[in-house]
């Protein structure tokens, strides 16, 4: 078991400039419980191929909610084709979703916060919670500029949720960083976001934002005075 306070030390020693090289360190501290999970936007393209090109021993994962964009279908399986290594993935129970859309309908998450939030648990969090059991690292693609919400992130966190230790390398990166990251090294990236969507999740509840809209404007766009978060990042 991790001990928190090794957290701490993990800041102590991050190093901006180098973030292979933390990857690395990472996955020999902590051999074979380092997972990352990917929903295939840009920042987490940008990590995958930092792991991959680099052969890092890092597990890459997704959870396929059921209600995905084809694009971005199209961006995994193009990143699959493009690295050669294998991308776990890992699906809501059945019994859930069939009980929740027999008992609601398919739309059920337009209706009210609770549904929404019955609905993200079943196809997001519940499969997210068996994505990370038995690591003790857990890599996002978050940012601080995202939102208000992440603000005051760091590049290690102690995630009391989940019991283990998030690490958020592109901290400090900016959408235009990633941007310029993808097209030097010619990473694959979802088309999406060449039609104005930033923060892209499950279709149903992702749209395009305008200039100027704030980064997860685009996420249950419906909902006013929700964090527009779906839970998988529980300290915030
Ligand atoms: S984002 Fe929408 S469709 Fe996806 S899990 Fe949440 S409520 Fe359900």
């Amino acid at each position: 078991m991790v001990d928190q306070n090794i957290v701490s030390e993990l800041n102590k020693k991050a190093d901006a400039e180098n973030l292979t090289g933390m990857l690395v360190d990472l996955a020999e501290k902590f051999p074979g419980e380092v997972v990352f999970t990917t929903s295939f936007g840009i920042e987490d393209q940008v990590i995958t191929d930092m792991i991959f090109s680099n052969n890092i021993d890092i597990k890459v994962v997704t959870l396929d909610t059921g209600r995905l964009f084809e694009e971005t279908y199209k961006v995994f399986n193009r990143t699959v084709d493009k690295y050669g290594k294998m991308i776990g993935v890992y699906f809501p129970s059945h019994e859930s979703v069939e009980k929740m859309v027999a008992e609601k309908g398919p739309l059920s998450f337009y209706q009210s916060l609770e549904n929404r939030k019955e609905c993200c648990n079943i196809r997001k969090v519940v499969p997210l919670k068996r994505a990370l059991e038995g690591n003790e690292c857990w890599i996002t693609g978050l940012r601080a500029s995202q939102s208000d919400n992440r603000h005051d992130l760091d590049f290690f966190v102690w995630d009391a949720g989940f019991q283990l230790i998030k690490f958020n390398p592109l901290l400090h990166w900016s959408l235009e960083d990633c941007q310029a990251y993808v097209k030097k090294n010619n990473v694959p990236y979802n088309v999406l976001h060449d039609r104005g969507f930033v923060s892209i999740g499950c279709a149903p509840c992702t749209r395009a934002i305008q200039p100027g809209e704030d980064f997860r404007a685009g996420r249950w766009w419906w909902e006013n005075n929700s964090k527009k978060e779906c839970g998988l990042h529980t300290h915030e």
